[in-house]
């Protein structure tokens, strides 16, 4: 058994001022990389460059990264990290900068590559990157993983490099600007993350840990997030600032579970179903957990996920699942091809713990 977490994550109320020193000590020039509008209204950029402007280190913004980061994206910011000379990186937002940030590290570090070194054997390294995470979900602050959008061939696939934060500040008030939408996506990405992780083939005790305390964070909260979507208000308006902490800390706790373990059949899924419909990665994945529990109900490792969410049955959780997040049409012709490429992806199902076969994969379509 083995437990690695490198990544020195901070979680509390102004977390990115109180770490500034830490933020600066990354080096000497910053590439600071948002989405378009996101960072700007929850304060989380304001507080980075306020924190880096009192450390004396001098920065320039890429605010261009989309939903699901592109290869093209990720080299124009390539480009402008090169020109200025940064020697470090900070993601802000959610798991599109997050992930994005990490692949620029990559390609800033090594400015005579072209693209193609993303998806190669493991042999250049990234410069230094922080994150500040802006939804609760992706766990990216904490994990060494990058998913970017190959168009080339329409879908997804996280990049071959491992690189993992040097720091992660998580401040729980950078949440409260989330629509209920975002907000019950994303939660609902890092509920998949914590029983993706629990019922995976390379689980152990101490990587569970994690599994096990995100879920037990969920149950304590899930009451107040159907809540919230009934009410149809601004999450703001309903949820505590408690509340918001325990997103923010189940996230992340979610992120260290998959970095021991990746992830399953429910995230393989997913791809082609964001990428074709454009369904939010968060809701993407959400559709497809009952049907990850429901064939193998009768094991004790099911059993034990229901039990920490507080879920009777499968039956319950499905009902739940179904009010929180809807429901999304797949057409047969999309659904064939995505079960298709899924029975070919040796590597999303080796991580399933229990036996698979295209008749029962079938059936996750709801
Ligand atoms: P996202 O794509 O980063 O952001 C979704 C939307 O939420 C954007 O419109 C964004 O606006 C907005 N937003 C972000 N923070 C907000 C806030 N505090 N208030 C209001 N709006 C906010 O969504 P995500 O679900 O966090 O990330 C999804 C990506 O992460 C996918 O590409 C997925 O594959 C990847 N992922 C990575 C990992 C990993 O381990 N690295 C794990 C799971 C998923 P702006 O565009 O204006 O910022
Ligand atoms: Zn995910």
């Amino acid at each position: 058994m083995q437990i690695y977490m490198p990544t020195n994550v901070y979680s509390e109320n102004n977390c990115v001022m109180n770490h500034k020193k830490e933020l600066a000590a990354l080096g000497n020039k910053a590439l600071l990389v948002t989405g378009k509008h996101s960072s700007q209204a929850n304060g989380s950029l304001a507080d980075v460059k306020q924190a880096l402007q009192e450390e004396g280190i001098s920065y320039v913004v890429f605010d261009k990264i989309e939903e699901n980061p592109s290869i093209e994206t990720v080299m124009q910011a390539r480009e402008l990290g090169v020109n200025e000379n940064v020697d470090f990186v900070v993601g802000i937002g959610g798991g599109s900068p997050m992930d994005a940030a990490k692949a620029i590290a990559l390609m800033v570090a090594n400015p005579k590559e072209d693209e193609s070194i993303l998806y190669e054997a493991r042999e250049f390294q990234a410069l230094p990157v922080a994150e500040v995470p802006t939804t609760a979900g992706t766990g990216s602050e904490a994990t060494p993983y990058a998913i970017l959008t190959i168009h080339a061939r329409r879908t997804k696939q996280s990049i071959s490099y491992r690189i993992y934060p040097a720091l992660a500040l998580l401040d729980s008030k950078y949440l409260k600007t989330e629509s209920i939408d975002t907000l019950v996506n994303t939660t609902v990405d890092a509920l998949a993350h914590l029983i993706e992780s629990y019922l995976n083939t390379n689980a152990n005790s101490y990587n569970r840990m994690y599994s096990e305390k995100g879920l037990r964070l969920f149950a304590e909260m899930k009451d107040d997030l159907l809540q919230c979507r009934r009410f149809g208000g601004e999450p703001r308006q309903t949820l505590s600032d408690e509340v918001f902490d325990k997103l923010m800390q189940m996230s992340a706790t979610a992120g260290m579970a998959i970095t021991h373990t990746s992830t399953s059949l429910p995230h393989g899924l997913s791809y082609a179903v964001t990428y074709e419909l454009g369904v939010p990665h968060g809701k993407a994945v959400g559709i497809f957990l009952p049907g990850f529990l429901t064939f193998y109900q009768e094991k004790e490792d099911v059993r034990a996920v229901l039990r920490q969410m507080c879920f009777a049955s499968v039956d319950d959780f499905t009902e739940y699942m179904d009010e929180l997040l809807g429901k999304v049409e797949i057409s047969d012709d999309l659904w064939k091809k995505d079960v298709e490429m899924i029975m070919g992806n040796q590597a999303k199902l080796k991580n399933y713990p229990f036996t698979m076969d295209e008749e029962t994969l079938y059936k996750f379509r709801r």
